[in-house]
């Protein structure tokens, strides 16, 4: 639409103009507002040219943020030709790579990432009176980054800054708590009742399929438009195509709705045609932007959903179902204009089972570049930033980590280099890859490998393809990097128009899409510094070690034999521990040492979909690092020295060594030990275990004695001093125990068990008996009778406390008796005892009043 000097015809009534006159009282009383009003209401298109209109910005611009590309360029055209004026001149856009704005421009609406350089560049955003965050329900993590943001700037010098935070299903009161209590404006749209439909049982049809009985069942039951959810492109291109063939196909029109459409193709699927509609949508249509005239939504349920694997450390699209809340979203497009209706593709019983709410991406994706615009910012604190909702400090710590491993950040401040790799749109990974290229030669395969690695993949995977695990492993000849591979593929469709690979089929259009990127991408990368200084495939190799240093991984088995599918050779470790296997759509097969390019989570090990080869040579030296360790052999029971070269923490090499200190070895067995108690302890070495039993009964009887309580625990923590000398568990168990136990008491205490529980006791006979101590109970003294004529008491140690029991023996040394009163064992069962035993062995003494009878040490003899 061309701008006439007439004035522009008046617009239709939306729900939201209602609000208007509050929202623009607050905003210029409060400078902040929030405001809340359901999808279609009209926030997007009427708010900012209401800001506008008022003249409350001044000359200044209103700034309009918006999530998506697809909305922002929709919302920019809407907007404009609502006024009747061009597009770029009074309301403009900007997304990555793509920009229609003008010196007059009032109104721009970007992208995330676009407002993200601009603050680079202008902290203080001199120019613009106004931002609007839209979508802010979304909760990308970019929107949560740019709002701390523009807290900052408008605390620091901006308190005239205006921020309007606008949503459909936001909890209002939290960010309007965050902002200062900011006023929130509600308006409540317009909404018609919509009926919500189950699927009976749970389909297993494929999607498309689906959705193809549900359109032609939908189709008779009501008027208007279709528009049905599904997560990507490929699902909406497998629908469509089924959806052409079907017998009304010819009354429809069937539009593809998703966020790499250009303006042209996607102006088409919202604009009102002359036949009835079916429009297949992404996520997009869920509240960023409105198709009019819509009375049935089909939903699958599902959406891709970026996430971040801890134990990967990568994020990954993945297909999950959406929550309740999207839910409603998606059904409310039906009921906009008037009654509707929602087909849901699962049973109602699995809608309980589905999460309330979307969870944040703050909360679920890798923090790395949000941490280095932080760093980057004018308030460089990581420890004060204003999270509107503050990540697990673990994340953020990862994130940091990453950073200083590929040199973007020094303890916890962002390098020079860091800086580069923030003007590039791209992971802070990749954009190390490209500013390494710059540095060591050829540019443009690198820009190849990071626009491949930053998009969708352009290559159609046959359904159980090459991404399957059950297809079999190319007969190809090893590659040294799977990127390397794709990269002169996507160099083979740019000179020649090749679209067969060994890899999948090449999409022209996505290969295109791809091409453009990589020259964006080039054009924002001064010249190399110096050409062809190294062979180009190593180049591409080499960059790709340093944007992932923390993805090393090396083989378990490199000796490969023919059949390569021998499970050690797919296998490796991974820097920080992790076991990966390489999936069969990587041909990196015999390089030692990988880079895990494309990782992705695997039940218990990783699964590494591209690697890239990589030289020892190559390795940065300073994380190379060579020690002597001692380890303990599982086998042999022992500590051994070894040589151990590691890199960045991964093991290389390993050789026998000497051992190292003896501290050291000692520290080593004796938590060996620990672990393995029962071959420890007691010890064959003398009188330890006696030695142990007697001061743990004096620690328990006599408390003032202030004994240790020579316990497990505490023998276990003696063992460090126990060990030293010693190299194996076998010597542990002939280590000097009792000099060490001793050197614990002082010279008071061992006096004092000598004493109160002696290992020997003194009989009527002159002989010192040994008493056996018992871990329960009491001493036991063994001895013959004959011994003990005229000790008349039980003796008793431990200060008198602990009375000990006597095992009485007869000449052969079998027990006669046992008891722990000897007093009345003389009294009464001794006459009954010599009775038996005199008959059995006359030639000893069995006098018959044993209180005055002189004890014997021998059997007495006759001369
Ligand atoms: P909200 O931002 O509150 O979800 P929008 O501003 O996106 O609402 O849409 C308000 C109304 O403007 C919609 O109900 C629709 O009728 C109309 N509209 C918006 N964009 C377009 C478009 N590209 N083509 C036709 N109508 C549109
Ligand atoms: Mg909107």
């Amino acid at each position: 639409m061309t701008r006439d000097d007439s004035t522009p015809p008046p617009l239709a009534p939306l729900p939201i103009d209602a609000a208007l006159p509050e929202l623009l009282t607050h905003l210029k009383a409060s400078r902040r507002v929030v405001l809340v009003a359901p999808p279609g209401a009209g926030k997007t298109t009427r708010v900012p040219p209401a800001i506008l209109d008022s003249g409350i910005c001044g000359d200044k611009q209103i700034v309009v943020l918006q999530p998506r590309r697809l909305a922002a360029r929709a919302t920019a055209e809407r907007m404009s030709s609502e006024r009747g004026s061009r597009l770029g001149e009074e309301i403009g856009y900007q997304v990555r790579f793509e920009s229609r704005v003008s010196k007059q421009t009032r109104i721009e609406v970007l992208t995330e990432g676009i407002l993200q350089r601009r603050l680079a560049s202008d902290p203080f955003l001199e120019r613009v009176g106004c931002i609007v965050f839209d979508e802010f329900h979304e909760r990308s993590l970019a929107s949560d980054l740019l709002l701390g943001m523009v807290e900052q700037v408008r605390a620091s010098v901006r308190d005239d800054l205006m921020v309007v935070v606008m949503s459909a299903t936001l909890d209002a009161s939290g960010v309007s708590k965050y902002l200062a209590d900011a006023p929130v404006v509600v308006s409540e749209g317009r909404k018609f009742p919509v009926e919500i439909r189950y699927d009976s049982d749970l389909n297993r049809q494929p999607l498309a399929e689906q959705v193809l009985s549900t359109v032609s069942r939908a189709i008779e039951q009501r008027d208007g438009d279709l528009l049905v959810f599904l997560p990507g492109v490929g699902e909406i291109r497998g629908a469509q195509r089924l959806l052409e063939n079907a017998s009304f196909s010819r009354d429809f029109a069937i539009q593809p709705l998703y966020g790499d459409l250009s303006l042209e193709e996607q102006q088409q699927a919202l604009r009102k045609q002359s036949r009835r509609k079916i429009v297949l949508a992404t996520n997009v249509a869920e509240t960023s932007v409105t198709v009019d005239g819509v009375t049935i939504v089909i939903d699958s349920g599902l959406a891709r959903v970026s996430r971040y694997h801890e134990s990967t450390g990568l994020d990954r699209l993945d297909l999950e179902p959406i929550s309740r809340a999207s839910a409603d979203q998606r059904a409310g497009r039906a009921g906009r204009t008037a009654p509707g209706i929602c087909y849901r593709l699962w049973p109602e019983a699995m809608h309980r089972a589905r999460a309330a709410f979307n969870t944040p991406e703050v909360q679920r994706v890798d923090l790395a570049p949000a941490v280095l615009e932080i760093l980057a910012w004018i308030e460089p604190d990581l420890a004060t930033f204003p999270w509107y909702e503050p990540p697990a400090s673990g994340t953020l710590d990862r994130a940091v980590s990453l950073l200083e491993q590929i040199h973007a950040a020094d303890e916890r401040s962002i390098t020079e280099l860091g800086r580069q790799m923030l003007r590039l749109p791209i992971h802070p990974r990749l954009a190390r890859m490209m500013l390494y290229a710059r540095e060591h030669g050829d540019l443009l395969p690198v820009a190849t490998a990071a626009a491949l690695l930053s998009e969708r993949s352009p290559w159609n995977h046959a359904p159980g393809g090459t991404r399957g695990n059950f297809a079999p492993r190319r007969a190809r000849e090893h590659s040294e990097s799977d990127v390397l591979d794709r990269v002169q593929a996507i160099a083979a469709f740019e000179a020649r128009g090749e679209t067969h690979f060994p890899f999948g089929e090449l999409n022209p259009r996505s290969a295109k899409t791809l091409l453009r990127t990589r020259d964006q991408l080039l054009r924002l990368v001064d010249a190399p510094r110096n050409t062809s200084s190294m062979p180009e495939d190593e180049l591409l190799q080499r960059a790709i070690l340093a944007g992932f240093p923390d993805r090393v991984a090396k083989r378990r088995e490199t000796k490969l034999a023919p059949e390569y599918a021998r499970d050690d050779a797919v296998r490796g470790l991974m820097v920080g521990g992790r076991g990966v296997k390489l999936d069969r759509s990587s041909q990196v097969l015999s390089e030692e040492l990988f880079v895990c390019v494309e990782l992705d989570m695997g039940q218990g090990e990783a699964i590494v979909r591209q690697a890239s080869g990589v030289k020892r040579a190559w390795l940065d030296p300073q994380l190379l690092e060579t020690k002597r360790v001692a380890v303990f052999d599982d086998e042999l029971l022992r500590v051994q020295g070894r040589k151990r070269t590691s890199w960045n923490g991964l093991l290389l090499d390993e050789s026998q060594a000497a051992l190292p200190e003896e501290d050291e070895v000692a520290e080593i067995l004796a938590k060996e030990a620990i672990a393995r108690w029962d071959r420890v302890f007691p010890p064959e070495s003398e009188g330890v275990l006696d030695y142990v039993l007697r001061t743990r009964l004096l620690a328990r009887l006599m408390p003032k004695l202030e004994l240790p309580p020579m316990d497990v625990p505490y023998l276990q923590s003696i063992l460090p001093a126990v060990a030293r000398g010693c190299r194996s568990i076998d010597d542990l168990r002939r280590a000097p125990w009792l000099m060490v136990i001793k050197n614990g008491l002082s010279w008071d205490q061992q006096q004092a068990i000598e004493r109160e529980a002696p290992e020997r006791i003194k009989v009527p006979s002159g002989n010192a008996i040994r008493l056996e101590y018992q871990a329960d109970g009491p001493p036991i003294l063994a001895v013959r009778i004959q011994e003990i004529f005229g000790l008349l008491e039980t003796p008793k140690i431990a200060g008198g406390r602990q009375p000990i029991l006597l095992h009485l023996l007869a000449p052969n040394m079998r027990v006669a008796q046992v008891t722990d009163d000897l007093h009345s064992f003389w009294a009464s069962s001794y006459a009954l005892v010599r009775k038996d035993l005199r008959a059995r062995y006359p030639k000893h003494s069995w006098p018959e009043d044993p209180y005055t009878a002189v004890a014997q040490s021998r059997p007495a003899r006759k001369n």
